[in-house]
């Protein structure tokens, strides 16, 4: 049965360092939902108090509205996957995953049967009597969600599970991970550093820093109205220019950059805390079929990036933006002056 986390103005201080400062947010029974941050953000100090690990300094945290954090750990309704895996090394694969089951008590036939289940949905079938230390690194990630799994936790935390693995298995245990939530409707939360995890898992994410939350959203919200630059450089929109000035025209918000006016998607405020963020990907090279928005900007550096090429434009002034260009496409000389057109929804307002 799903579980929904309620965390109510926590803080956790480790002397001077306030690890989760002052941090509220309602983690939805059943959702999969994602902590991205940077390295010391507060990420897994978060995670660990909402798994009785670690004790709020202050704040309240409650799981389906009932405050847990006098409850010990092993008596939450949660299990958690850590990166360090932590099995039984010395154990077998059903040993490592009936441990919690024998702990609570079950006979050897039920646990059995559920290691076999359990082995199934994680597709190490017929695993059962293998040392541990003999498994590759995604089948110990395997029986690591496995041994979680099989507690039928309503919170399945995860800190981290997919780093160190390479590449390729990376990215089929995080589709794996979005398989198994599916089926086993419990409420995920992910801790990562990886953009990539956060965005292609999520119901919903929260990005950290410094231990406060700067945007809590649908994957998607984050592209569209990042809530401020730090945000937005976070996701990948590096492109962003400070404009001279902004206008309101007819409902809407025109900045003028260096002299070039831009429609921009957002709320006029103060131009001086204000920041154009660009999407390289609503960049066109030329006038464009349709009557979007032109700039006319100086190619300053041009890298090869494989697929695609990456242009970087400067205004007069030297501020500068990076578009994709089909690795196909036109070769571009640095020095050249080139037009660009804007596709719609290109240019995004937001906080400094
Ligand atoms: P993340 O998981 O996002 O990398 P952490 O939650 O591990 O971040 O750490 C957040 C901050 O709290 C960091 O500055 C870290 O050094 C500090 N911190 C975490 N745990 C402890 C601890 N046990 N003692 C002292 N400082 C800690
Ligand atoms: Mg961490």
């Amino acid at each position: 049965m799903a579980i929904s986390i309620g965390i109510n103005n926590v803080t956790r201080a480790y002397g001077p360092v306030r690890a989760v400062d002052d941090l509220s947010l309602e983690i939805r029974a059943g959702e999969f939902f994602t902590l991205l941050g940077s390295s010391g953000s507060g990420k897994s100090t978060l995670l660990k108090m909402i798994g009785g690990f670690e004790r709020p300094s202050s704040g309240e945290i409650l799981f389906d509205g009932r405050d847990v954090v006098d409850i010990s750990a092993n008596k939450r309704p949660v299990n958690t996957v850590f990166q360090s895996l932590g099995l039984f090394p010395h154990m077998t694969v059903a040993q490592n995953i009936e441990y919690g089951l024998r702990l609570r008590g079950l006979s050897g036939g039920e646990r059995a049967r559920k290691v076999g289940n359990i082995l199934e949905l994680v597709e190490l079938s017929g695993f059962e009597e293998r040392n541990v230390n003999l498994l590759s690194g995604g089948q110990r990630q395997r029986v690591a969600l496995a041994r979680a799994l099989v507690m039928e936790p309503g919170i399945l935390l995860l800190d981290e599970p997919l780093t160190g693995l390479d590449e390729r298995l990376r990215q089929q245990m995080r589709d794996e991970f979005g398989r198994l939530h599916k089926r086993t409707g419990a409420t995920f939360v992910l801790v990562t550093h990886n953009q990539d995890e956060a965005l292609s898992l999520s119901d919903r994410m929260a990005i950290m820093h410094k231990g406060k939350i700067e945007q809590l959203d649908r994957p998607e919200q984050f592209f569209q109205s990042p809530a401020n630059a730090f945000v937005a450089r976070f996701v990948g929109m590096e492109n962003q220019v400070k404009p001279e000035r902004l206008e309101e025209v007819g409902g809407g918000v025109v900045a003028v950059i260096c002299g070039q006016r831009v429609p921009v998607q957002g709320a006029l405020h103060d131009s001086a805390t204000s920041l154009v963020v660009i999407r390289s990907d609503r960049i066109v090279l030329g006038e464009g079929d349709t009557d979007g928005d032109r700039l006319r900007l100086k190619v300053v550096e041009t890298m090869f990036r494989g697929l695609y090429r990456d242009v970087k434009l400067a205004f007069a002034d030297g501020q500068t933006l990076v578009m994709a260009l089909d690795a196909g496409g036109p070769l571009l000389n640095v020095g050249e002056n080139v037009v660009v057109t804007l596709k719609p929804k290109a240019a995004l307002l937001t906080a400094a």
